[in-house]
C-alpha cells in the first residue's frame, strides 16, 4: 500500500466502555464498523473520519486524539491557525482581541486566521475550471469527502479538484514568512484548531502529500474551554487589549466554509450539499447519470459545514449567526486590493495536490479472486434474510456475507440460521457471546429502563 493509501484515523473506540450498542454502526455511511465480543471494531481502511459514529455513540465511548498543547515547546515560533469558525463558538459580545489575548496567554506567540488564502484560492478555482474540462469539479475543501469519494465513489476521484485547503495555504504564508526573516524550518511550529475529525486526520496523514506542513491539531471544543477559562479568570485592561492586532478578512473569507460559502462563488451550475447521508445520496445520482450538467459541488460532510463540526461546542445556526454578523461588520474596502504579490507567486508553486488516488473497498486486489469471492458473497446471500437487522453485528447481510468470505465472521452469526439450524443451546450461547459478549446473559437493573437504571 503507498503513503498515499494509508489512512490514519482520529477516532478511537474506548472498549472498556462500549456496550455494543450498534448505534455507530448504523449510521457509518461507508460500513466502516461491526460489533465483536460486544465491542465496536473499526475496519481501518474503510473508515474516512466523518465523525457520523462520534455523534451517534450514546455514551461517549468514542474518542478524537489531538496534540496536547506542551507540543508548543518544542518550537520557537507557536503559530496559531485559527478557522473563522472558531471566533463564530464565542458570545457575540466577547471581543476578537480578547479572544486573542487569551490565545496568547495559553503559549501561542502568533495568530493566523485559516482563510487569509481564501482570495488567492478563490481566484485559482477559476482558473482551474477555465482549464479543465470535467464535469462536475468537486471541491477538495472537505477531507471527510475527499476520502469518501476515494473510498465509496472511486470513479469520482478525478472530479476532485487538485488544489490544497486553506489551512494548508495559509500555513505556506507562515513559513514563508519565518525562513524569511531567518528562522530555521524545525523552529517553526504551526498548530490548527479544529473543528472536526476528518481534519486532524486529513493532518496526520494527508492525501497526495507525504507529509503536511502542519506541525499539530488542538481540538477546538477543548480549546474554547481554555480560551474562555482565561476569559472569564482574567480583566483585560483596554491598554492591554490595544496592542492586539487582529487579522482583517473579507466578508467571502469569512463565511468560506459555510454551507454555498464556496459555490457562490463559481462560475455555472452549482450545488452545495452538507451532510453526510445528504452527500452519499447526491453521488449516487452524479454517478448514476440521474443528474447531469453540474459544473460544481460543494460537499461538506456535516449539516451546515463547518458550523456543524463534532468539536464545535455552539449551536450551529447561533455559530452561522455570529459569523454572518462579524462579515457583516468586516471591511467591504479591501474587495479592490491585489493579493500581494510576492505571495501570490509562493502559494502558485505550492498550490497543487500532486495526485488522489482512488481507494475503491475492493474485495481482494487479485481481480480474479475478488470475482470468485463476489461469487461466494452471492452464493451465501442466498441462505440470509436480506433483511439488514444488524444482530448479527454487521450493518446488513451483504456486510455479513462479505465478512464470511474474508474469514471475519461465519454463517452462523446470522441469528435467522441459527433459529433455523441449532437444536443446541450450548452452541447457540457460544455464537451469541461471540457477538455480544458475556455480560449479554446477565441480569442487569442497572441498564437504561431497568428497575435501578443508573445505579
Ligand atoms: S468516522 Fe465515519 S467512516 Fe469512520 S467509523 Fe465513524 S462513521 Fe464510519
Ligand atoms: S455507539 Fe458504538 S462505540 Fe458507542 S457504545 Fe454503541 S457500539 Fe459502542
Amino acid at each position: 500500500m503507498s503513503k498515499n493509501q494509508i489512512f490514519s484515523h482520529a477516532l478511537e473506540i474506548d472498549r472498556s466502555i462500549c456496550v455494543g450498542c450498534t448505534h455507530c454502526m448504523r449510521v457509518c455511511p461507508t460500513h466502516a464498523l461491526r460489533v465483536r465480543k460486544g465491542k465496536a471494531v473499526l475496519y481501518p481502511d474503510r473508515c474516512i473520519d466523518c465523525g457520523e459514529c462520534f455523534r451517534a455513540c450514546p455514551i461517549n465511548a468514542i474518542k478524537i486524539k489531538e496534540d496536547d498543547l506542551s507540543a508548543l515547546n518544542k518550537y520557537k515560533i507557536k503559530a496559531a491557525l485559527v478557522p473563522s469558525v472558531m471566533l463564530g463558538q464565542f458570545p457575540d459580545n466577547l471581543s476578537i482581541k480578547r479572544i486573542y489575548k487569551a490565545i496568547y496567554e495559553l503559549g501561542f506567540t502568533h495568530i493566523y486566521e485559516v482563510e487569509q488564502s481564501i482570495e488567492f484560492l478563490r481566484k485559482q478555482i477559476f482558473n482551474y475550471q477555465k482549464k479543465s474540462n470535467i464535469k462536475p469539479l468537486i471541491s477538495s475543501f472537505c477531507p471527510a469527502i475527499v476520502r469518501l469519494i476515494q473510498v465509496r465513489f472511486p470513479s469520482l476521484t478525478e472530479n476532485i479538484i487538485k488544489l490544497r485547503t486553506p489551512k494548508d495555504l495559509t500555513a505556506e504564508i507562515i513559513i514563508d514568512d519565518f525562513t524569511r526573516q531567518g528562522f530555521s524550518i524545525d523552529e517553526i511550529g504551526i498548530f490548527y484548531i479544529t473543528p472536526c475529525a476528518a481534519k486532524i486526520a486529513a493532518i496526520k496523514s494527508p492525501v497526495g502529500e507525504e507529509k503536511s506542513v502542519i506541525n499539530g491539531v488542538i481540538n477546538m471544543n477543548s480549546f474554547f474551554n481554555m480560551i474562555m477559562n482565561k476569559c472569564n479568570s482574567n480583566h483585560y485592561t483596554e491598554e492591554e487589549l490595544m496592542e492586539i492586532q487582529t487579522t482583517s478578512l473579507p466578508p467571502m473569507a469569512i463565511t468560506w466554509s459555510l454551507t454555498r460559502g464556496e459555490a457562490q462563488y463559481v462560475k455555472g451550475r452549482s450545488f452545495a450539499v452538507d451532510g453526510i447521508v445528504n452527500v452519499c445520496d447526491f453521488l449516487e445520482k452524479i454517478e448514476n447519470d440521474e443528474i447531469q450538467d453540474v459544473d460544481f459541488l460543494e460537499l461538506r460532510a456535516c449539516d451546515e459545514s463547518c458550523a456543524g463540526g463534532i468539536l464545535c461546542t455552539k449551536n450551529r445556526f447561533l455559530t452561522i449567526e455570529s459569523m454572518y454578523k462579524r462579515a457583516s461588520t468586516s471591511y467591504n474596502k479591501r474587495k479592490n486590493i491585489k493579493f500581494n504579490k510576492n505571495i501570490e507567486k509562493l502559494l502558485i508553486n505550492k498550490m497543487n495536490i500532486t495526485s488522489i488516488e482512488p481507494r475503491p473497498m475492493n474485495l481482494d486486489n487479485d481481480v480474479e479472486k475478488a470475482i470468485k469471492k463476489l461469487e461466494r458473497i452471492r452464493e451465501i446471500m442466498c441462505f440470509l434474510p436480506n433483511i439488514d437487522c444488524g444482530l448479527c453485528g454487521a450493518p446488513n447481510c451483504k456486510n455479513l456475507a462479505e465478512d464470511i468470505t474474508n474469514n471475519k465472521a461465519h454463517i452462523s452469526d446470522c441469528v435467522f440460521i441459527q433459529y433455523k439450524n441449532l437444536t443446541d443451546t450450548e452452541q447457540a450461547k457460544n455464537i451469541l457471546t461471540k457477538i455480544w459478549g458475556e455480560n449479554i446473559f446477565e441480569k442487569d437493573c442497572s441498564k437504561k429502563g431497568a428497575k435501578y437504571e443508573g445505579s
